[in-house]
């Protein structure tokens, strides 16, 4: 039985159809979901009786559970235990301008990024539309507040769990379901070739971003495994395309590790294999692990990175830091918990 958090508005409506009853139901269940957040079907007015009955027979309204919150400045990162027992984590953020959700798309990951702790666990499987979508209704049920943005960076590779994290995009993005809008909606990927192809021809505009964290392919197969399968130079060619297709600006992610991919060449290398793309780079101060032997790159590497970069006409940033303290930041996600 699927539950009703992971369809979508427009099989929703279909559903509706198949089933003889009024196409605007759709409307009405998607609103008190949604708008008036009411998640008993009992406590539905203006819904027939035997329209609650069947979709009470078809449709599962269960939730996954918080059950563990760590809270920390700025930061606040939820445990989560699905309907299987497994345990998935998302971390909220409070920035200046708004609030942030870093979302889980799969119990695990079979990406195996050398420096990443979620890689460790391998992937057990994907999540379904539904335990992605609930993690954003619960925390805002949590916090009493709305979310305004959400990046699906926690645990997984969201290409590898293509079909549901699209359709958890179109319900969190569409107007009559959670309304976030596309733009406030990130997906980041270590680079899984053909379904970045595929991301080009959605039509929702939502933001990409590139786990590079190497400038040559070398350097890239020795820490990201994923790269011997697709390879650095061609996914630079892939979001060369995506680009043009789809107009939009891409992020390119750089975790800084020390004495590894930190170095002038490596910036140089970097900006002229970025040269001229519509890209922004994102460097990330690398937070270290207990299992893992890589290093943070210093302050003072970092910002020398950063000005290469920017003496060469790359638009970069440097992340802010979140949530190091109670292990919600990136690549620490489920290091503790298992
Ligand atoms: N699988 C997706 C999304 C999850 S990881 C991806 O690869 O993009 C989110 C980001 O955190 C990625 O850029 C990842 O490489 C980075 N990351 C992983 N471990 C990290 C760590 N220990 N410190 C900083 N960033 C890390």
């Amino acid at each position: 039985m699927k539950n009703i958090f992971g369809i979508t508005f427009d099989d929703l409506e279909t559903y509706f159809i198949n089933n003889g009853d009024k196409k605007f139901r759709a409307t009405q269940i998607y609103e008190f979901l949604y708008k008036k957040r009411v998640f008993d079907l009992d406590k539905m007015n203006n819904i027939p009786n035997t329209t609650k009955d069947n979709l009470k027979y078809d449709f599962d309204f269960s939730f996954i559970k918080i059950i563990k919150k760590q809270v920390d400045t700025d930061v606040k990162k939820y445990l989560f235990e699905l309907a299987d027992g497994n345990r998935i984590e998302s971390v909220l953020m409070f920035h200046d301008y708004g609030t942030s959700l870093c979302v889980s798309s799969q119990v695990g990951c079979n990406m195996g990024c050398k420096f990443c702790e979620s890689g460790r666990l391998k992937k057990v499987r994907d999540l379904e539309t539904y335990e992605m979508v609930e993690q954003i209704l619960l925390i805002e049920a949590e916090i009493k507040k709305r979310i305004d943005s959400v990046v699906i960076m926690g645990i997984g590779e969201p290409l590898d769990n293509y079909d549901n994290v699209l359709d958890f995009i179109k319900i969190i993005n569409d107007p009559k379901g959670i309304a976030i809008g596309a733009r406030h909606i990130t997906i980041s990927t270590c680079g899984l070739i053909p379904k970045i192809e595929a991301l080009a021809n959605e039509d929702i505009q939502f933001n990409l971003a590139i786990s590079l964290h190497a400038p040559n392919t070398q350097l890239r197969s020795k820490i990201m495994p994923i790269n011997k399968a697709f390879d650095l130079n061609l996914l630079i060619k892939t979001v060369k395309d995506y680009i043009k297709k789809t107009n939009r600006r891409v992020t390119i992610e750089y975790v800084m590790l020390d004495k590894v991919n930190d170095n002038e060449t490596n910036a140089m290398e970097l900006a002229s294999l970025l040269k001229g793309m519509n890209v922004y780079v994102n460097l990330i101060p690398y937070n270290e692990t207990n299992h893992i032997e890589y290093k943070r790159a210093s302050k003072d590497t970092i910002m020398k990175f950063y000005d290469t970069l920017k003496k060469q006409g790359i638009n970069v940033t440097i992340r802010k830091e979140f949530g190091s303290n109670i292990d919600a930041a990136c690549g620490q996600l489920r290091s503790k918990e298992v």
